[in-house]
């Protein structure tokens, strides 16, 4: 089975797009939450994510714009953008986001996968350093973890003799490309396929991954999409404006 893996999509509706015409064959889509916030086509996304697949865990920022979390963990900027999505929100979309999973759930034919937007031990907690990524890492009993939330595309993996972080090596910094990695046995890993609608790796590219389960391999992507456009749409909604010019840097 081919599974394509998006993650904090953001509502960013051009960046979708462009993933969803640049992906490769697949038979299945997981969504590793945070499909709302900081965008400026909430309705959009969450309508084309619900029509896509069936397989979703929340993110905060479906919690804040929906009411299910309170705004004081968040700073000005992202509360703002909360507060809009919220506002922008048809009643059908708030439901539908409000009702989505708590992570980790586990991957339905695949129990040796599991999904969350955070980290195993919590869904709102940032996985960014190999630190981090350690005591889930021992602690698992589930060899291979999907996450977001941090925007990085890439991961971590841990075996009997050594852990480390990874990130795919791109050559280019503005056509599509695509990079492999072959699961070994006997190692655990965290992967993040990285974020679709607001990567901040340092390349602004929309960013995914392809979980081929068969060959063992998650393909990392990353293709180039209407940036342009993405920026006016949240300059027209009077979103805060580093919201559109954030996109240009990756970051
Ligand atoms: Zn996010």
């Amino acid at each position: 089975m081919r599974i394509l893996l998006l993650s904090d999509i953001h509502a960013n509706l051009e960046a979708l797009d462009a993933t969803l015409a640049g992906a490769p064959p697949f038979d299945e889509v997981v969504n590793l939450g945070d499909i709302v916030g900081y965008g400026a086509s909430p309705n959009e996304v969450a309508e084309r994510s619900r029509k896509l697949g069936k397989i979703f865990v929340r993110g905060n920022h479906d919690k804040a714009a929906t009411g299910v979390m309170e705004l004081d963990e968040f700073n000005a900027m992202a509360a703002a953008a909360a507060i809009w999505t919220r506002n922008e929100l048809t009643p059908e979309n708030l439901d539908w986001l409000r009702a989505l999973p708590q992570g980790p759930i586990s991957l339905p034919d695949f129990p040796h996968v599991q999904l969350v937007h955070g980290s195993p031990n919590d869904e709102d907690e940032y996985v960014v350093s190999l630190g981090d990524a350690l005591a889930p890492l021992i602690t698992l009993t589930t060899p291979l973890t999907f996450f977001g939330h941090t925007h990085l595309q890439g991961g971590f993996f841990a075996n009997g003799s050594s852990a480390d972080g990874f990130r795919p090596e791109y050559r280019t910094v503005g056509q599509a490309e695509s990079v492999p990695l072959q699961l070994k046995p006997a190692t655990r890993y965290l992967i993040n396929p990285g974020s679709v609608g607001q990567p901040r790796d340092g390349d602004w590219r929309a960013a995914f991954a392809l979980f081929d389960t068969d060959a063992q391999v998650v393909h990392f992507h990353r293709t180039p999409y209407n940036l342009k456009e993405a920026q006016d749409r949240i300059f027209a909604a009077k979103l805060p404006p580093r919201l559109a010019t954030r996109l240009a840097a990756g970051r």
